[in-house]
C-alpha cells in the first residue's frame, strides 16, 4: 500500500463509528457483528456487552419486538420497524427522561450473488418529537373542542388555501361533511354566483397578505342558500413565513334577508319615483350643499355632467317672477319648521319656461335646528296648460254669456210686467219660469265670471264697516221664502266686521243654499255665530247626507264635486266653496267644514273683528 493510501476497512470503520445515527450490523445467525460509537452512546453500553441483550428493560420485547424482525429481514422481505419504547437503565446518562422512544430502520448488505450477507440497524432516539407530537396532539384536541363549541364557523387551510380542518359550527352552516371540505372540497359549497367573487377577494389576500372580509353565500347540498360574513387571517411561523390561514364565517342570512327586503323597497321606491317622473333632492343646510336625483336634472332640463349642482345655480333656474316667492316660502318653512309645498315657474337654458311642484319636508337636529331640506319635485307645465286652457275657456265663455243674459233679463222683466193683469195668465206664468230661469243662468255666469276674476288675480273686495249679524239675518230671510226647509238662527247679534257686504252675503247664501240641497229629507237647517276675542265665527248646520273624511279637504277646490255612484246627483258645477273660500281668505279668515257621512255636515267662517 502505497504512502497516503487509505486502507478501505480502516476508512468503513472511521465512518461508521463517526456516524451520529446509532448503528448495529447483524449476521444471519442474529448476532451483533459490530456497533458504531451513536450506538454505545445511545444505548449506554459498550460492545462487549452487547450479547447479553439486556439493554432493554424489557427482555421480552428484544425477543418479541427486534428478533423477529432481524429474522425475517434475512429472508429479504420488507420489514416495516414500529416505534419502540425504550427505557434507559439506571446507569444512563441521558438525564431527566427514563424512557426513550426509538424509530428503527433496517437494511440489508448483499454479496455478488444478491444475498443477504448482513442487515444493518439503525436507531433514532425520537422522545422529543413524539413529545412534540403528543402535545401537538392534545393542544389539537383543545383546538378541536373548543372551536366544536364556537358559535361561529372556524377553518384551517395549509398556505396553499387546502382546508385541513373545519369545526362543527362550520358543517351546520355549509350543510358539508367535515371529510368532505377537506383539501379543496369546501370550495363545492360556494354559491355558483359568489365563486368567482371569493377566489378573486382570496387570491388577493393572500397576495397581499391583508384581512380577508367578505360577504358571500353558501349553497347546502339540500338547494339551501346561506349568506355568510367570512373573515380569515394568515398564521405566520417564528420565521415570519405564512404557514396557513384560519378564518371564521358568521350566518347572516337573516341579516341580509331583511336588507334585501330594504333593498326591494328601495328599488319600489325608485320604480315609483321613475315612473312618475319625480325627482327628489336634499339640501344640507348645514354645509349649503345640494345633491338632486337623476329626475331633477331632467326636470330642469340640465347635463348632471356638465351642471354645476350650487344653490346660486339652482337659483339661477327660477323664474324671475317667482324667485322671491320661492324664497318667501323657504323662509317661512325653515322659521316655522313646517313641511312646504309650492308651485312656481323654472325657466330652462332654452328658454323654456316650465311649472314645477315641490313638496319638501324638514329635518331637525336634536336642538331643533334645521339642518336639512329633503323634497320631491314633478313637472308640472302639462297639468298647467291644461288648466290655463280650462280658466281661458271658462273666463272666454263668462263674458260671451254675460250680455246676452242680461238683455234676456231686461226683456223678459219687461214681457213680465206687460203679462202682469192680463187675460192670459198661462203666458204670464211662462214668463216668470222663464225669469227664474234666466236669473238661475245669471247666477251660473256670475260664479263662472268670479272664478275667472279669482284665477286672474282680478277679484276685487268693496270693504266697509257692516253688521254681519243684520246681513246673517237679510241671507236667512231671502232663503227662507225659497225652501219648505225650516232655517233656525241661533246667537244672533249685531257683530260689526270690516268686509265686502256684496260677497259675505254670497257666502251665506251659498252655504245656506248647499245645506237644503244636501239635505233633502232632513227639513231643519240652523244657522248660528259665535263671537271670541278677536274674531266671528258663523256656522250653517244641516242633517243631510254629510261628507266622507277623505273628501272634505277636496270639496274647496275648483269645479270639485263629490261624484259617488251611491250618492244621487245634485245640479251644480262645484263653484261655490272655491269662491267661498277665495273670498274668506282675501278677507283674511278661514273657512272650514265638519262632518260625518250620513249625519250632516256643519260649515264655518270665521272673519277678524273690527279694531275699536
Ligand atoms: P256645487 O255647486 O256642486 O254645490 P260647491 O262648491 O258649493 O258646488 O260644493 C262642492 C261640493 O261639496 C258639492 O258638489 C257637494 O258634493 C259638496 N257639498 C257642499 N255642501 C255640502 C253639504 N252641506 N252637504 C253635503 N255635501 C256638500
Amino acid at each position: 500500500m502505497k504512502s497516503g493510501q487509505v486502507d478501505s476497512i480502516k476508512l468503513f470503520k472511521t465512518i461508521f463509528d463517526q456516524t451520529p445515527i446509532s448503528t448495529q450490523i447483524f449476521t444471519p445467525d442474529g448476532e451483533t457483528l459490530m456497533v458504531n460509537k451513536a450506538w454505545e452512546e445511545l444505548w449506554n453500553l459498550k460492545f462487549s456487552q452487547v450479547k447479553s441483550y439486556n439493554i432493554l428493560h424489557d427482555q421480552q420485547l428484544v425477543e418479541t419486538g427486534v428478533m423477529p424482525h432481524v429474522k425475517k429481514g434475512f429472508t429479504g422481505e420488507m420489514v416495516s420497524l414500529p416505534l419502540i419504547e425504550y427505557a434507559a437503565k439506571k446507569t444512563t446518562k441521558i438525564k431527566g427522561a427514563a424512557t426513550r422512544w426509538l424509530s428503527a430502520k433496517m437494511y440489508p448488505i448483499k454479496n455478488d450473488s444478491s444475498q443477504i450477507t448482513h442487515l444493518v440497524l439503525q436507531h433514532e432516539d425520537v422522545t422529543n418529537i413524539k413529545k412534540w407530537n403528543e402535545a401537538i396532539k392534545v393542544s389539537e384536541e383543545k383546538f378541536r373542542t373548543l372551536t366544536s363549541h364556537a358559535p361561529v364557523g372556524i377553518f384551517l387551510t395549509d398556505s396553499k388555501g387546502n382546508c385541513l380542518f373545519v369545526n362543527d359550527r362550520w358543517c351546520k352552516i355549509t350543510g358539508m361533511k367535515k371529510a368532505d371540505a377537506l383539501g379543496t372540497g369546501w370550495s363545492k359549497t360556494l354559491h355558483s354566483e359568489d365563486k368567482k367573487n371569493v377566489y378573486h377577494a382570496w387570491n388577493k389576500f393572500t397576495k397581499t397578505g391583508r384581512e380577508f372580509n367578505m360577504k358571500y353565500r353558501f349553497m347546502t347540498p339540500k338547494g339551501k342558500s346561506t349568506w355568510v360574513s367570512g373573515n380569515a387571517v394568515a398564521i405566520y411561523n417564528q420565521e415570519k413565513i405564512i404557514t396557513g390561514y384560519m378564518g371564521t364565517v358568521v350566518d347572516i342570512t337573516d341579516q341580509m334577508s331583511t336588507l334585501t327586503s330594504l333593498e326591494i323597497s328601495e328599488e319600489r321606491l325608485r320604480l315609483a319615483l321613475d315612473a312618475g317622473k319625480i325627482g327628489v333632492w336634499d339640501w344640507d343646510l348645514r354645509s349649503n350643499t345640494l345633491a338632486w336625483t337623476d329626475n331633477v336634472y331632467e326636470i330642469h332640463d340640465v347635463k348632471k355632467k356638465k351642471f354645476e349642482l350650487t344653490l346660486e345655480n339652482f337659483v339661477k333656474l327660477i323664474h324671475p317672477d317667482d324667485k322671491k316667492f320661492v324664497k318667501n316660502q323657504i323662509d317661512r318653512t325653515l322659521k316655522e319648521k313646517t313641511e312646504f309645498n309650492i308651485e312656481f315657474r323654472i325657466v330652462t337654458h332654452k328658454g323654456a319656461t316650465r311649472w314645477v311642484t315641490t313638496r319638501a319636508s324638514i329635518l331637525l337636529d336634536e336642538n331643533k335646528k334645521p339642518i336639512r331640506l329633503i323634497g320631491a319635485t314633478t313637472d308640472i307645465t302639462k297639468q298647467k296648460l291644461l288648466e290655463q286652457e280650462k280658466s281661458d275657456f271658462i273666463s272666454m265663455a263668462a263674458h260671451e254669456l254675460k250680455t246676452p243674459i242680461t238683455s234676456m233679463k231686461i226683456f223678459i222683466e219687461l214681457i213680465h210686467r206687460d203679462l202682469v193683469g192680463s187675460s192670459n195668465p198661462k203666458s204670464l206664468n211662462f214668463a216668470l219660469r222663464i225669469k227664474e230661469q234666466t236669473n238661475r243662468l245669471a247666477e251660473l255666469v256670475n260664479d263662472l265670471l268670479d272664478v275667472s276674476r279669482i284665477e286672474t288675480g282680478k277679484l276685487q273686495l268693496r270693504k266697509e264697516d257692516i253688521d254681519l249679524g243684520e246681513l246673517l239675518k237679510e241671507s236667512v230671510e231671502n232663503l227662507q221664502a225659497t225652501t219648505s226647509h225650516t232655517i233656525e238662527i241661533k246667537n244672533l247679534q249685531t257683530i260689526q266686521v270690516n268686509a265686502d257686504k256684496y260677497r259675505i252675503y254670497q257666502i251665506l247664501v251659498n252655504l245656506i243654499a248647499n245645506a237644503v240641497k244636501y239635505s233633502p229629507n232632513k227639513k231643519k237647517i240652523i244657522v248660528s255665530m259665535k263671537k271670541t276675542d278677536d274674531n266671528v265665527v258663523v256656522s250653517v248646520k244641516d242633517y243631510g247626507i254629510g261628507i266622507d273624511k277623505d273628501k272634505q279637504s277636496k270639496i274647496f277646490n275648483r269645479l270639485y264635486q263629490i261624484s259617488d255612484t251611491n250618492i244621487k246627483s245634485y245640479p251644480g258645477l262645484g263653484m261655490g266653496l272655491y269662491i267661498s273660500k277665495e273670498i274668506i281668505e282675501r278677507h283674511n279668515g278661514r273657512i272650514w267644514v265638519k262632518s260625518e257621512h250620513g249625519k250632516g255636515s256643519t260649515f264655518y267662517f270665521s272673519l277678524g273683528l273690527n279694531k275699536t
